[in-house]
């Protein structure tokens, strides 16, 4: 079978600056190898995982374009700032703001802590919205420039299933999630003018650390893969892939689209047999 890397082009995304946010694990580094791969060079954000955040740079550099890691907490004005001015410091512009971080703090509602509620708001739709503004305002500052992309500038949203499918016990996620997707479509409308282009992707189930106990326990897997019709869990280079694709002219006439990357999750799946 072919695999995903293997279908890949090379340079798509040549001669532009990425930001991934959350970028030292999961998703967020299967984003930002595969931006590299197309010859991107890398913004790889991170918060207290200097560590693995510094290994995806190797890996990065060893693809033969650059990286930067710059450690910034998305949900704090001030930090989202500096990483910003740093970003354009280093690298001259952003032409690519992929809004990945983000963060689950689970409970029933009657249970849920006001600060579990509002970590969660926080990180996943607070965060999107400050990168998002120095994005935006960085794509302006610098205007087109035709013979790097169509596009002033390209945002990507990660968001989830969740932003349609209701999940309870996970509120604070569904809700953070459901104000995603109204901020993305609204977001496309108003920059449109602008030349920039805005869309998100909503990933099913994919092996990182955030679902663990979902995948590693043979039992949990397969009452998983009962809500997969593809049958198979995805791996963050299935994100990856369209992440570059949403980022590339390839796409140029895509804007305020949510692309599902879920293996048909959102099919309703226990309708399959008729309902
Ligand atoms: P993950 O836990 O590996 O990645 C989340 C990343 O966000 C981590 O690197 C974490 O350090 C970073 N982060 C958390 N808080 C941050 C903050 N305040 N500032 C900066 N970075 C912060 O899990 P993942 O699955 O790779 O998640 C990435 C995104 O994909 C999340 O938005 C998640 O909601 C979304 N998603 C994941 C799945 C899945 O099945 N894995 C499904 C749907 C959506």
């Amino acid at each position: 079978m072919k695999s995903v890397s293997r279908l890949a082009c090379v340079d798509r995304l040549k001669n532009q600056v990425v930001l991934v946010t959350g970028a030292s694990s999961g998703i967020g580094r299967g984003i930002a190898l595969a931006m590299a791969d197309e010859g991107a060079r890398v913004v790889v954000n991170h918060i207290r995982d200097r560590a693995s955040a510094e290994e995806v740079v190797r890996e990065i550099r060893s693809k033969g374009t650059d990286a930067l890691v710059l450690e910034a907490d998305v949900s704090r004005e001030d930090h989202v700032e500096v990483m910003f001015a740093s970003a354009v410091r280093e690298f001259g512009t952003v032409d690519i703001l992929v809004n990945n971080a983000g963060i689950q703090r689970d409970a029933p509602v009657h249970e849920m802590t006001f600060q579990e509620w509002q970590a969660v708001i926080d990180v996943n739709l607070t965060g999107a919205f400050l990168c998002s503004r120095e994005a935006v305002r960085e794509f302006r500052r610098r205007g087109l420039i035709p013979e790097r992309s169509i596009a002033a500038g390209k945002i990507i949203f990660i968001s989830s299933v969740h932003q349609v499918i209701p999940w309870s016990g996970h509120c604070n996620y569904a809700a953070s999630k459901g104000g995603l997707m109204q901020f993305m479509k609204s977001l496309a409308q108003e920059v449109a003018r602008d030349r920039i282009r805005v869309n998100g992707i909503a990933p099913g189930a994919i092996r990182t650390d955030i679902n663990r106990e979902s995948w590693e326990d043979p039992a949990a897997l397969e009452s998983l893969l009962k809500l997969i019709p593809l049958n198979r869990i995805g791996e963050p280079r299935d994100i990856g892939s369209v992440a570059v694709w949403l980022a590339s002219d390839e796409s140029d006439y895509v804007h305020g689209a949510t692309i599902f990357v879920d293996g048909g999750m959102a099919l309703y799946p226990g309708f399959s047999s008729g309902g």
